[in-house]
């Protein structure tokens, strides 16, 4: 019996390839920019010798309760998880006033964000939100198929640098727009708007397009004129507020963000909703963790009092800090920003580079614990002298 003939080794199809056979939304999407590859950092320098001031975590973690429910929850790694989350849903409908029914449990707000785009908006509509704008507003935007339409921005010279232009953007809301996603607090300029600026803004967006109001950061906003869009809910029937564990719980590593709204937006979403989206250990930890309140409150206190020291420190050095209401400073640092960021690197501080905000002069440092700023400082005093 002869052998058969070896099968000739096919083409290589590549990225081109493939994205040409995409849907046009996808041709044009560059893939979410998570900074520095840390994993491969953590080899090269160690962990203990790193200072990972790139993506904005809580340096002081999650709520003890929350580790402990996590281990608890390992007997029942065999089940799927509540597809309904109840008890998650049940306690954070307590925590905010609402109903269960007006709340939508995400893997992470980012999951949450990016369906907001595909359920109400498609080809030949429109998406606005502000430029410096959070980065998934984009990619939701252009995976639906919609077209981007991106706001100027505050000026660099205003006195919210770089934030977002309400009635630039409420102006821009047009016949085909379906969504306006706005953050406030903003990452990635750290700026927000009052309770005021909110409600003059909310009065001119017409009913019948859905607002989506970022709050990542809200926990962590202490300015006196700040208010949270759940504050008004009841006023805007077409509002819907993304909130995340991600960032004042200290509970990134497992992804979970939830949204409020009327109860009839969290049924269509519920649509497209992946079956069993958050993972069993995460809705256990995340209840416990919203029990925790005394744990919350302190972290949120430890980031102001370090956000201040920080910007202050750097402000000292003449360094342009701008101001922010989160865990993180934007900060400008003029032509030498990749020299600045390379050489910090180097040393084992990871920052997030901002060229792909279009903000290449400056440099977004999240907010570390006391010891992380100080040796973020000290690096940073010998790559500037
Ligand atoms: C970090 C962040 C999120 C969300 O993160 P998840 O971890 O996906 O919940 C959402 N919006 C903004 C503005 C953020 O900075």
């Amino acid at each position: 019996m002869s052998q058969p003939a070896p099968l000739a080794a096919a083409p290589a199809f590549d990225e081109a390839w493939f994205a040409a056979r995409a849907q046009p939304g996808v041709q044009r999407l560059k893939a979410y920019d998570p900074g520095h590859d840390l994993v491969a950092l953590r080899r090269q320098y160690g962990e203990a010798h790193l200072v990972e001031l790139g993506s904005n975590e809580n340096p002081y973690g999650p709520s003890p309760a929350a580790r402990a429910a996590i281990l608890d929850s390992l007997h029942a790694l065999h089940r799927y998880p509540d597809p309904l989350g109840g008890d998650l849903k049940r306690a954070l409908a307590r925590k905010h006033g609402v109903e269960v029914g007006q709340i939508l449990l995400g893997n992470g707000s980012h999951e949450l964000l990016m369906q907001l785009g595909q359920v109400f908006a498609g080809p030949s509509e429109e998406v606005v939100f502000s430029r410096y704008g959070f980065a998934v507003f984009a990619l939701s935007t252009q995976a639906a198929g919609a077209r981007m339409r991106i706001v100027e921005a505050l000026p660099r010279e205003a006195a919210m640098p770089c934030g977002h232009d309400l009635d630039a953007i409420a102006a821009a809301v047009g016949a085909d727009t379906k969504l306006v996603y706005v953050a406030n607090p903003n990452n990635p300029t750290g700026t927000w708007f009052g309770r005021d600026a909110l409600v003059a803004f909310l009065d001119k967006i017409p009913a019948h397009v859905i607002v989506v109001m970022d709050e990542a950061y809200a926990e962590m906003a202490d300015a006196p004129d700040y208010a949270s869009a759940l504050n008004v809910l009841d006023r805007y029937p077409n509002v819907a507020v993304t909130r995340t564990f991600s960032k004042a719980y200290g509970l990134a590593g497992l992804r979970v963000g939830y949204l409020i709204a009327q109860p009839g937006l969290i049924a269509v979403m519920d649509r497209l909703r992946e079956s069993f989206n958050v993972n069993g250990p995460a809705l256990a930890a995340c209840e416990a963790a919203l029990g925790d309140e005394d744990h919350l409150r302190w972290a949120c206190a430890r980031n102001a009092e370090q956000r201040g020291a920080l910007a202050e420190a750097l402000a000292r050095r003449g360094l342009r800090v701008f101001p922010s209401q989160t865990n993180f400073v934007l900060v400008e640092f003029g032509a030498r920003t990749p020299q600045v960021e390379a050489a910090l690197v180097a040393r084992g501080v990871i920052l997030r580079p901002m060229g792909g905000y279009g903000l290449a002069d400056c440099i977004r440092i999240s907010v570390g614990s006391a010891d992380e700023n100080r040796r973020l400082l000290a690096a940073l005093d010998e790559v500037l002298a």
